[in-house]
C-alpha cells in the first residue's frame, strides 16, 4: 500500500482539494486504484452544521455522511465513491476519544494528544488501506501548515511514515510562490518558512507544489529546492489555471508530477492516456455555442456555496459542445419585480437551502419560470418552491407553504412527514443520502432518465405533502417520481411545460465530467432549445447564439 499526503503552506484557498483530486485522476489513468480522503482541523464534527458563507458546500455522500466540498472534487476527478470515513474532523477524532475514555476504554491511564488522540488519526488511514480495493492513499490534510489545530495531525503521519516507512509515501506540500510586482519577481521564501515549519514537526516533503501567477524559472526552482531539499524535478509549477479546473491534471502532468510520484513509490505503471479528459476540457474552453441560465439563490457572492450545481452545469454544458453565461441572481432581489431580471435568461434554476430568506423570490423565479415557459430546475428546495407556487398561483390554494417558512400555514403543501402523520414529537432529523427513487412510466422525467430506477441523493428535512397530490395533478403537476412505496414525492414535472422538473434530491453530487447528470443535460438541452426557438422566431442574428466567449464564464475556484 501506498501514501500521498497532501498538505498546504503559506496561506489557504491554494487549491488543495483539487491537486489532491487532479493527482487521483493522473494515478487512476496509471490504473492505479486509488481513494482519497480529507482530514479537516477544525472542531466540529462534520460540516452539515456550517453556513455555506464560511464554509461553502456541504458535500453529501452515499451514505449520508456530510462533508467538506473537496470530497466533491475527490468524487468528480476519480472514480471514487466515498464514505464517511474519508472525511475526518478534529471533532469526530476528539468526540472518538472522549468516548473511549468514558467507556473505560484506556484502563485507567492518562489520556493524552500523544499518543490517544494521533492513534484515532492514524487508524482512519489504516481504515482504508485495504490492498485488496486500493494500490493509493491520498490524504489531504485542511488547514495550513503552522496552525495550532493541525499539529496532531501532523504529528501522526509523522509516526505513521515511521510505521510503513518511507518508502512507501510521499509528502506533498502544496505552496504559494507570490509575485512581488515592485521587485519583478517571485519569491521562494514563504515557501522556505512554510517547509521550515513542516521540518520543525519532522516532516520533509518530497514535492513542492508551487502554486503561482507566473512560470517559474530555473532559478526560482533552483532555489526552491535547495532550501527546502526537495530535488529539482520534484518542484513542480501549478499555475492558476485560464479556464477551468479540468485543465489542472493536464498541467500538472506536463509538469510530470504522476511519473515523480510513481518514481517516488517504486510503481511501475504506463503511461497515462488523457484523451478523453483533454475532449472534455477542450469543450468546456471553445464551445461552440453559448447559453445564458440564471441561478436564483441565496449565496451568490459565495463561489464556493454551489460549487457542485456550477460544476454540473459545466459537465452538461460540455456534453452539449456549449459555454454557459451564468448569471446569479439574489433571490431576495427578485422580491419586487422580476422582469427585467429574467427577461434574456434561456433556463432558470433554483438550488437547495434552508430558512425563510429569500423563498419568495425564489418562488416568484418559479412562477416566471412556469408561466413564460422557461426551462426550470429546481433542486431540493427548488422543488419545494415550485410547489409551493403551483399550489398557491394555478390551483388557488391560498396560503399554500412549507412549515419550515410558516409553521402555522393552513396549507401545508411542504411539510415535516410527522405533522403528515398527526405525530406531534418533532425534531424529525435530515433525509441524507442515496434513496431510491421509482419514475412513473411516461413521464418526461422517465424519458430524461432513460429508466424507472434510479438512486439519488438526499438532504432535507420537509416533503411534498401527498394530501394534495390529486388537486395538483388535475391543474397539470405531476409528481413524476416517488419512494419505492409511493409515499414520497422524490420527482416532479408540469405537463404543459417544455422542461420543468423539480427534485427533492441533489442531482448535482452524482454528475462528472464527461458523465453529465440525466437532469442538468436535459435542463441544458432544453434551454438550448429554447434559445434557438426564441432566436429563429425573433428573427434574431444567430451570430449572437454562436459567439464563442473569451472565458467559461461559471465560477472558477
Ligand atoms: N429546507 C428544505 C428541507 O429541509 C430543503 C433542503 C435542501 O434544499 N437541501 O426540506
Amino acid at each position: 500500500m501506498k501514501y500521498i499526503f497532501v498538505t498546504g503552506g503559506v496561506v489557504s484557498s491554494l487549491g488543495k482539494g483539487l491537486t489532491a483530486a487532479s493527482l487521483g485522476t493522473l494515478l487512476e489513468a496509471r490504473h492505479l486504484r486509488v481513494v482519497l480522503q480529507k482530514f479537516d482541523p477544525y472542531l466540529n464534527v462534520d460540516p452539515g452544521t456550517m453556513n455555506p458563507f464560511q464554509h461553502g458546500e456541504v458535500y453529501v455522500l452515499n451514505d449520508g455522511a456530510e462533508t467538506d466540498l473537496d470530497l466533491g472534487h475527490y468524487e468528480r476527478f476519480t472514480n471514487c465513491v466515498l464514505t464517511r470515513s474519508n472525511n475526518l474532523t478534529s471533532g469526530q477524532v476528539y468526540e472518538t476519544v472522549i468516548l473511549k475514555e468514558r467507556r473505560g476504554d484506556y484502563l485507567g491511564k492518562t489520556v493524552q494528544v500523544i499518543p490517544h488522540v494521533t492513534d484515532v488519526i492514524k487508524d482512519r488511514i489504516r481504515e482504508l488501506s485495504d490492498e485488496s480495493k486500493y494500490d493509493v492513499v491520498i490524504t489531504e490534510i485542511g488547514g495550513t501548515t503552522g496552525d495550532i489545530e493541525g499539529l496532531p495531525f501532523l504529528e501522526a503521519i509523522r509516526q505513521f511514515i515511521l510505521e510503513v516507512g518511507p518508502e512507501n509515501v510521499v509528502n506533498m506540500h502544496v505552496t504559494l510562490v507570490p509575485y512581488i510586482k515592485a521587485a519583478h519577481e517571485l519569491k521562494t521564501k514563504p515557501t522556505q518558512q512554510s517547509v521550515a515549519k513542516l521540518r520543525e514537526i519532522g516532516l520533509q516533503p518530497q514535492v513542492l507544489i508551487c502554486r503561482t501567477e507566473r512560470p517559474l524559472d530555473r532559478d526560482v526552482r533552483c532555489k526552491l529546492s535547495m532550501f527546502c531539499s526537495v530535488s529539482e524535478k520534484a518542484v513542480v509549477e501549478e499555475r492558476d489555471v485560464e479556464h477551468t479546473i479540468y485543465e489542472v491534471p493536464l498541467t500538472l502532468h506536463a509538469e510530470g508530477l504522476d511519473k515523480l510520484v510513481c518514481d517516488l513509490l517504486h510503481l511501475e505503471t504506463p503511461e497515462p492516456d488523457l484523451a478523453d479528459w483533454r475532449k472534455f476540457v477542450e469543450r468546456v474552453v471553445s464551445p461552440s455555442k453559448h447559453v445564458k441560465i440564471a441561478v436564483v439563490g441565496k449565496y451568490m457572492d459565495v463561489r464556493d456555496a454551489y460549487k457542485s450545481i456550477y460544476e454540473s452545469l459545466t459537465h452538461a454544458a460540455a456534453s452539449e459542445d456549449c459555454g454557459i453565461d451564468l448569471k446569479l441572481i439574489d433571490a431576495e432581489s427578485l422580491e419586487h419585480g422580476i422582469d427585467a431580471q429574467l427577461k434574456d435568461i434561456a433556463g432558470i434554476l433554483v438550488p437547495g437551502g434552508f430558512g425563510v430568506r429569500g423563498i419568495e423570490g425564489k418562488i416568484n423565479g418559479a412562477r416566471y419560470a412556469r408561466e413564460h415557459k422557461i426551462p426550470y430546475l429546481g433542486l431540493c428546495l427548488g422543488m419545494q418552491v415550485a410547489t409551493i407556487e403551483f399550489a398557491r398561483n394555478v390551483c388557488g390554494i391560498k396560503g399554500a407553504n412549507s412549515t419550515e417558512f410558516d409553521k402555522k400555514t393552513p396549507e401545508p403543501v411542504i411539510s415535516l412527514l410527522e405533522e403528515q402523520r398527526g405525530v406531534r414529537n418533532k425534531g424529525a432529523s435530515m433525509r441524507l443520502g442515496t434513496w431510491p427513487t421509482q419514475i412513473v412510466k411516461g413521464t418526461l422525467a422517465e424519458k430524461i432518465y432513460g429508466d424507472t430506477e434510479v438512486t439519488e441523493r438526499h438532504r432535507h428535512r420537509y416533503e411534498f405533502n401527498m394530501k394534495y397530490r390529486d388537486r395538483m395533478y388535475a391543474k397539470g403537476f405531476v409528481i413524476s417520481g416517488t419512494s419505492p412505496d409511493g409515499t414520497l414525492a422524490e420527482l416532479v414535472e408540469l405537463r404543459d411545460h417544455p422542461y420543468f422538473v423539480g427534485c427533492q434530491y441533489h442531482p448535482e453530487f452524482k454528475s462528472k465530467p464527461n458523465k453529465p447528470h440525466p437532469l442538468f443535460r436535459g435542463f441544458i438541452k432544453a434551454c438550448l432549445k429554447r434559445q434557438l426557438d426564441r432566436a429563429t422566431h425573433a428573427g434574431a442574428d444567430q451570430e449572437s447564439l454562436h459567439r464563442v466567449r473569451e472565458r467559461e464564464l461559471v465560477p472558477q475556484r
